[in-house]
């Protein structure tokens, strides 16, 4: 492994199961939490913490299930996840410049990142808990300028 800085060191992850592994070779492009409808139904919690990577940097071993439906802005969200223990993995679909989305919780340490904003917090259950100390949005974070 090639750990020349601490951004550059590889985050490894998988399902409570084990059959499903994978790793992350760069850094990653943002943590949020996310609070809508989809992450609550699709991981049976108040958010998810997501960790946004480029596609070229995760490497997947194993084979997901993937359930596909529409997102809030219309284009197709895919949910990859373990078909023997259910773990949610990560999530593609029609995102700007090839970001794939890693479920936080699923990594082999989740304190390797650290959210530095909240999302969707029009749809939070009342009983969910956010740090007032980070970046807070009703509905999506306002996407960086096309490059
Ligand atoms: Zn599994
Ligand atoms: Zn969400």
């Amino acid at each position: 492994m090639n750990e020349t800085s601490e951004t550059n060191q590889a985050m490894v992850g998988g399902c409570l199961c084990g059959a499903i592994r994978y790793r992350i070779t760069g850094a990653p492009l943002f943590v949020s939490q996310c609070a809508c409808k989809d992450c609550q139904k699709a991981t049976g919690t108040g958010h998810t913490t997501i960790v946004g990577v480029e596609e070229a940097d995760l490497h997947v071993e194993g084979e997901p299930k993937i359930y596909t439906n529409s997102g809030d802005t219309g284009g197709a969200v895919s949910r990859h996840f373990c078909g023997t223990c259910g773990g949610r993995l990560y999530t593609t679909g029609d995102l700007p410049g090839s970001v794939h989305i890693v479920q936080a919780g699923s990594l082999d340490d989740p304190n390797l990142v650290t959210p530095t904003s909240a999302i969707y917090l029009k749809d939070a259950p009342h009983w969910d808990r956010f740090d007032p100390a980070i970046e807070q949005f009703q509905e999506m974070r306002p996407r960086p300028a096309a490059q």
